[in-house]
């Protein structure tokens, strides 16, 4: 007997192969067979009689099969194509499908089909090319008809497919627990489960659709509001160090800083000074655009809570970062007499690891290393992650889960706080951020001059060359970006092939140098070195620049194959640059082949502030490339929902409700344990 949450092995019609295909689609049973929803509708449902159809209508006929047959057209090319001729009360038609040889096994001569699809003129006459069509022997029907679902095609799968099997199993969502307490079902107006699954699948009409698909991403938001507030309330059972704001530590320190804050920094820090005076774990993602100078705000609060005798860890997502932050630290922190390592994959640790145990180490910063190699602290008062959406939600967490103290019998766990150069908009953060304070840093510090971006065309490569001479005569540095390491096509440029060509050809007078992710962490941290002593006059490098890099005298970013990048990562590029007072420059090229320029890289020119080119490409290309959105592996319905902000405040207010009435039924705990498994959030 199967039921919604038999194994997909019991359904006899799903063979080995598809049955991979599927496992391949993390579709393990019926309920997640059942989970994998349509992406659109093909609206078949217009019957039309074959003398009223007209030139690009999308309709339906219904008729008899008059004649079929197959011709493989030219041995060459494979092409084979399928002829048939329908005919009804009212006339007949043509129609045509390409390489579908098994089709005249199917409709034979005599048949009564439903087709469905575009009509087209072959010729002078109406004909239908490559139709949807379906063999009429009930009045139910699933690929004509209809309003049609549209799949995901991926992994070898059809809609075809799994129209095929899906349609047939759907009597099973009768075996569905619904899990939505009925007080909430009701306060929101949704539909009852079992409905919804068959209707977004194959729905009725299009209201019913809709209805469906916003039950059902009510119900994944639900999931993810619940999560997020039961974070919280564990959260807020645990202790952390209560570390007082030090003002006679803290303003002579500011005081003396090369640079006066920005408004948005002070109150950034003075927000966190406020979280680490209670002795309740802080939960604060600081976020600010690129160059907003995030770093200085989280090197105060580091410097607060080592001269309260506790010690930080920082973890940055590449080597550079880290070995940059260490040295900012060391610059700033010269005079504190505090001490402050550096922990990477590659330096020595177990003397390192040591130290770091017995507390004879403040400040400690790193990349994974930190949370990877078992490292533990004496008393780890405050964890800091920066560029937090490089790493997954599991990492993020890791630092805060390191106790060291019991304090009236609670765990006192650091203080955790995160930072960020992509902007979250409202959405996320009441949803997947919700369970964060969040600080923004909107304003730049002052004297930066907007980057002067432009889109180059190949004509115009010489020309920004002896531009890019010109600044590097006048002291200044070069970055070159490249989309690939070494040559794999002619179009993209690598890294390789155009260091050569610059080093060679072009400047053989200046020092050019090259980075990427496939050199030894030493090399790496040689050449970052030189290009920020001002050694290097021109770096030639990948993508691994892309966060956080500082060097204020580089006034010139040349990007090839600019179109391959998201408008959040160009905006990363350009924010290494115009960091010092000297007005820099932008450069982007494309590849030969997509000569049009998009208006994804118009944008980048025209706009420069972080925010914007954030929600441009909320709008482009989906909360996907978003925020670390990714690493949650949320399903697309809930992806698109994410930017509905009333359903996201109704899920909100739902999961609130009950947590306050005490709504947590067992088939709801179940369900909030499914859906954290699925996204490894346990
Ligand atoms: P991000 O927010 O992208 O991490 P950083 O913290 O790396 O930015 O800061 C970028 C640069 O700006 C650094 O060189 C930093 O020293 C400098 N900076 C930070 N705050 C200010 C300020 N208030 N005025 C001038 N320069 C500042
Ligand atoms: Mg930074």
């Amino acid at each position: 007997m199967l039921s919604f949450s038999s194994k997909i092995e019991e359904v006899n019609k799903i063979g080995p192969a598809y049955l991979k295909k599927l496992h391949r689609l993390k579709i393990k049973t019926i309920r997640d067979l059942f989970l994998h929803f349509p992406h659109r509708y093909d609206d078949f449902s217009h019957f039309v009689s074959i003398s009223e159809l007209q030139i690009n209508q999308v309709a339906t006929i219904q008729g008899e099969v008059v004649k079929i047959n197959y011709a493989s057209r030219s041995r060459w090319r494979r092409m084979g194509l399928t002829e048939a001729l329908i005919k009804d009360e009212t006339g007949t038609i043509k129609a045509v499908w390409f390489n579908q040889p098994y089709l005249t096994e199917t409709l034979k001569e005599g048949v009564k089909v439903n087709l469905s699809g575009k009509i087209a003129r072959a010729k002078t006459v109406l004909s239908f090319s490559n139709p949807a069509y379906e063999i009429v022997n009930k009045a139910d029907f699933t690929h004509t008809g209809r309003l049609v679902p549209v799949y995901h095609e991926t992994a070898g799968l059809s809609s075809r497919y799994l129209r095929y099997i899906i349609k047939p199993l759907l009597y099973l969502t009768e075996t569905a627990n619904d899990f939505l307490p009925e007080e909430i079902q009701k306060e929101f107006n949704l539909d009852n489960l079992n409905q919804s699954i068959q209707q977004i699948h194959f729905p009725s009409d299009a209201l019913s659709a809709q209805k469906a698909r916003r039950r059902l991403a009510f119900n994944e938001l639900f999931l993810i509001q619940l999560n997020t507030l039961l974070q919280k309330k564990e959260l807020e059972k645990k202790r952390a160090t209560a570390i007082p704001f030090n003002q006679k530590l803290i303003e002579p320190f500011v005081k003396k800083l090369p640079f006066k804050l920005t408004d948005d920094q002070r109150v950034a820090a003075w927000e966190i000074f406020q979280d680490m005076e209670k002795n309740k774990p802080m939960n604060r993602l600081l976020d600010g655009d690129v160059g907003s100078g995030k770093t200085i705000a989280a090197l105060i609060a580091a410097l607060q809570t080592a001269k309260a005798g506790y010690q930080t860890a920082f973890m940055a997502p590449t080597e550079i970062l880290a070995r940059q932050h260490f040295q900012t630290f060391q610059n700033f922190l010269k005079e504190q007499d505090l001490k402050i390592a550096l922990l990477t994959s590659s330096v020595p640790k177990t003397k390192l690891k040591k130290l770091i145990r017995e507390g004879e180490v403040d400040i400690i910063i790193g990349t994974h290393s930190l949370i990877q190699e078992s490292v533990s602290f004496k008393n780890l008062a405050l964890a800091i992650v920066d560029e937090q959406h490089r790493f997954g939600v599991i990492q993020r967490a890791a630092l805060q889960k390191n106790i060291y103290e019991m304090e009236d019998g609670l765990p006192t766990i650091p203080h955790l706080l995160s930072m960020t150069a992509t902007p979250i908009p409202r959405t996320l953060a009441l949803t997947i951020y919700g369970d964060l304070d969040i600080s923004i840093i909107k304003e730049m510090p002052k004297g930066r001059q907007k980057v002067i971006t432009k889109i180059v065309a190949p004509a115009g490569r010489q020309k920004t060359y002896d531009f890019i001479k010109n600044q590097i005569e006048n002291k200044k540095q070069a970055f070159v970006i490249c989309p690939l390491i070494e040559k794999l096509d002619e179009e993209i440029k690598s890294v390789t092939k155009e260091y050569k060509k610059l080093s060679k050809e072009i400047f053989p007078h200046f020092n050019v140098a090259m980075l990427h992710g496939k050199l030894k962490p030493k090399e790496k941290e040689t050449i970052m070195k030189e290009f920020s002593e001002g050694i290097t006059d021109i770096l030639v490098s990948t993508s691994v620049v892309e966060v956080g890099v500082d060097v204020p005298n580089a006034t010139v970013m040349l990007i090839e194959g600019a179109e391959r990048f998201g408008l959040a990562q160009l905006h990363q590029f350009r924010g290494r640059i115009g960091r010092g007072d000297a007005q820099s420059y932008c450069f982007l090229f494309t590849s030969p082949k997509s000569a049009k320029v998009s208006g994804r890289l118009k944008a980048i020119v025209n706009c420069h502030n972080g925010f914007e080119l954030a929600e441009k490409d909320l709008q482009i290309r989906g909360p996907g490339d978003f925020t670390g959105v990714r690493q949650w592996g949320l399903p697309d319905l809930v992806m698109s929902s994410l930017n509905d902000l009333e359903l996201v405040k109704q899920t909100r207010q739902a999961a609130r409700t009950v947590l306050e009435k005490n709504l947590l039924t067992p088939a709801l705990k179940e369900e909030l344990k499914k859906f954290q498994t699925a996204l490894h959030l346990e």
